[in-house]
């Protein structure tokens, strides 16, 4: 029997790369988890920690660290990502984009491995292009307080490429679009998590100003193994992986309405800054070098998130009692 290919997640108690830790081990993989809990959190790979293919590192990756033996592939999947989480630890959000990414590009070229760097549409800014492919270069406010999340992933792209061409790294970078499903934070202040919440409370669903922007939202399996398809392929990038679905933030809430059965009303409420207007992933180079596109809609998505949440919030309930 050949070893087992060994994977290096950062940040892999996270929601989405939680999800990839999954996906990893069924496909094979040994996996080596680092991650300091900052917004990780280790519900998300509690199910995992007896597994023998499963090792755990608590470790803050912008920090000088040391993996032992041979690695094939290294996944840097690290950073806070939430426009709330991303205010709230700034320095943190800069310093894992930046410093983070040398350690983990360094990690790779010495163990030889595979490189993958989860960036973001956050790189296309405020996009002026609709939609939006990789060949756009973005339109970001560099001073802006969602630029330690934007510029910092812009950095780690940069990065990459560098190393590339430098140390011939054999490198691929992902641009992930807005990614649902379980183990989303419930109090990571974005739409997914606070809609459904409070649609499950009776609470008013706090539409962020007219509710006229849009976004794409791609449920976790999918984007999971659209970025897995990417590691094992020989594309570098930047590779779009989101779900082409587009929705305006109203329409968004009179779904989750729907789904949940509640009665709750809408309500209107300030509009972060820079909160990009309109958010959809061209994914034809996905489609046709990947061979991948999402295969679960926006309704069977949220119908299983919608179920998870309600779970969640029940044992929240009872824990409180
Ligand atoms: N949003 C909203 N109500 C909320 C949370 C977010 O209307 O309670 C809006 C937000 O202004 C943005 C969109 O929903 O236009 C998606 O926000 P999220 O924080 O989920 O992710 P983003 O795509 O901005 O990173």
């Amino acid at each position: 029997m050949p070893a087992k290919k060994v994977t290096v997640v950062t940040g892999g108690a996270g929601f989405l790369a939680s999800h990839m830790c999954d996906q990893l081990i069924e496909r094979g993989h040994r996996v080596i988890c680092l991650d300091n809990f900052i917004t990780g959190k280790k519900a998300n790979i509690a199910h995992l920690l007896g597994n023998k293919d499963f090792v755990f590192i608590k470790q803050d990756v912008s920090r000088p660290f040391k993996i032992a033996g041979r690695v094939d592939y290294v996944m840097h999947c690290a950073s806070p990502a939430s426009p709330v989480d991303y205010l709230n630890y700034p320095i943190e959000t800069l310093l894992v984009g930046s410093q983070g990414t040398h350690q983990t590009l360094e990690l790779a070229r010495t163990k030889k491995a595979v490189y993958l760097l989860t960036s973001t549409s956050e790189v296309y800014g405020d996009p002026k292009e609709h939609p939006q492919k990789e060949t756009y270069w973005g339109h970001v406010n560099p001073i802006g307080s969602r630029s330690v999340y934007d510029e910092a992933k812009r950095y780690a792209e940069a990065a990459v490429f560098a190393y590339r061409r430098t140390f011939k790294v054999d490198t691929r970078v992902v641009r992930i679009f807005n990614t649902y499903g379980p183990r989303m934070n419930m109090n990571d202040g974005r739409v997914v998590p606070n809609f459904i919440c409070q649609a499950i409370k009776g609470e008013p669903l706090t539409v962020y100003g007219d509710g006229r922007q849009t976004r794409s939202f791609c449920y976790v399996e999918d984007e999971a193994d659209g970025i897995l398809r990417l590691l094992f392929s020989s594309e570098p990038g930047p590779v779009n992986i989101g779900n082409p679905g587009e929705f305006t933030m109203l329409e968004f809430a009179r779904q989750v309405l729907k789904l949940t059965g509640s009665k709750s009303r809408i309500v209107h409420e300030p509009l972060p800054e820079d909160d990009p207007k309109q958010r959809r992933p061209d994914i034809t180079v996905a489609r046709t070098r990947l061979g991948w596109e999402p295969k679960i809609d926006l309704e069977q998505g949220l119908t299983r998130t919608i179920a998870w949440f309600r779970s969640e919030l029940a044992c929240a309930g009872k824990k409180k009692k």
